[in-house]
């Protein structure tokens, strides 16, 4: 049905690139480029059956990105490199007139932001040359998104209060590792926290607002506020909502790990000299943590993410919870990567079939929440990522 380049074959590539070669019905023809070959090449061969192409490219520069897009001609780009590659590859998809799918919004290498401005500004750019651009489609963003909109469609006439909470209840047996891009992690965790009320973004100081929260099948982990990116859209195109927070579980350990390495400078992103080179020590850290790509092998337990949701429905308060719970041992089993690749990459899968099923495609930038929910929450069951819901529950909050 149709062609995707995959770009990025970290921890989330795997799990795209294995989703989308077992659905050969949707992505007949599928290429995995990142700056690595060697590792495209190995996903590729775990995978066998001829079904994945691969290349090398650099998504820091756009010629090259031309050259390859003109080469293979996808009718979608997904892109699960780096925050730092999304204009770039955004400007080759304008270039190449083909359209685009990310998981993370751009940041720029030298601040930590988390903002969308720079994506937004590509809206009409997208609209005149009729291509569609589809921003944060893994877990949060995405999943997280999309269930507030489904909430919104189905169940409520006025969203009004929205805690997003993620719990990470795995357990992975090293002291301290993070699930995804080191970089990018240790950047997001260790920023102030900020959350929305009555009109307004508060600041608060790292990890300053916290308490246990009970998560489904896990039962109470200690939960912090801080902010998360999908909170920016949201509160935008649901104008209604009083207050929006982030709520992340962290063990003790890793908080202590975390402190140490702000304090001791490592989690910096401006260059120091050493040896008489320039060296970014958050660049040098992700040198030395463990790969969370390789993660997956001993990792045992649960994530648990989701929605919980209080508004009017028929002029009454009413209270909602929505969320999915995955197993890290059954996604390695399936895909050789745990849980936060696998949560990250079968929603990126989905939103690619959504875009080449004429499902969610329109010309323009746009986050998650503002296409159709119920086709994409119908396939996050099929695929992996069933998800429940309860009705007039205690949020806790
Ligand atoms: P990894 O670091 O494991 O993988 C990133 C991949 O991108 C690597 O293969 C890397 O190549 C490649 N890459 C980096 N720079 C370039 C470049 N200039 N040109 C080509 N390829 C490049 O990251 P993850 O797989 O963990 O994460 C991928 C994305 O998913 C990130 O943007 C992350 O923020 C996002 N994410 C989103 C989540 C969500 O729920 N929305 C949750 C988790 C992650 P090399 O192998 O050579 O280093």
């Amino acid at each position: 049905m149709g062609k995707v380049l995959i770009i990025g074959a970290g921890g989330v590539g795997t799990v795209v690139a294995h989703k989308m070669a077992s659905i050969p019905e949707v992505f007949s023809e599928i290429m995995l480029a990142s700056r690595t070959k060697s590792k495209c090449d190995a996903i590729a061969e775990k995978i066998g059956g001829n079904r994945i192409k691969t290349a090398q490219v650099d998504a820091d520069n756009v010629p090259e990105l031309v050259d390859l897009i003109n080469d293979f001609k996808p009718d979608l780009v997904v892109n699960v490199a780096l925050p730092y590659q999304d204009l770039t590859i955004m400007d080759a998809c304008l270039e190449t007139s083909v359209s685009y799918l990310d998981t993370a919004n751009y940041e720029p290498k030298d601040e930590a932001k988390f903002e969308y401005k720079w994506q937004w500004a590509y809206k009409e750019k997208f609209e005149e040359a009729g291509i569609t651009a589809i921003l944060g489609c893994g877990f949060d963003p995405g999943v997280t998104s999309i269930f507030t909109a489904y909430a919104a469609k189905h169940h409520f006439d006025e969203l009004q209060y929205l805690d997003i909470v993620d719990c990470n209840a795995g357990d992975h047996g090293k002291p301290f590792a993070t699930n995804f891009n080191p970089e990018i992690n240790i950047r997001e965790v260790s920023q102030k926290g900020k959350y929305w009320e009555n009109g307004e973004w508060v600041t608060t100081e790292p990890h300053e607002i916290h308490k246990p929260l009970n998560y489904p099948e896990i039962g109470p982990k200690e939960s912090y506020v801080i902010y998360h990116e999908e909170l920016e859209s949201l509160v935008k195109n649901y104008p209604t909502i009083k207050r929006a927070r982030f709520w992340m579980t962290f063990g003790q350990e890793y908080l202590t790990h975390l402190r140490v390495i702000q304090n001791i400078g490592m989690a910096g992103i401006e260059p120091v000299k050493f040896n008489g080179m320039d060296i970014v020590p958050i660049e040098f850290l992700k040198a030395v943590l463990p790969n969370p790509g390789d993660l997956g092998e001993n990792y045992k337990g649960q994530t648990s993410i989701g929605c919980r949701i209080r508004g009017l429905k028929d002029g009454k308060e009413k209270t909602y919870y929505i969320y999915n719970n995955c197993d890290h041992e059954n996604a390695y089993k399936e895909t050789g990567t745990q849980a936060v690749s696998y949560t990250t990459g079968v929603p990126a899968t989905i939103g690619a079939m959504m875009y080449l099923k004429d499902l969610w495609k329109k010309p323009g930038v746009f986050n998650v929440e503002e296409f159709d929910p119920d086709p994409f929450l119908e396939e996050l069951n099929k695929r992996g990522l069933p998800w429940n819901e309860k009705h007039d529950v205690d949020l806790e909050l």
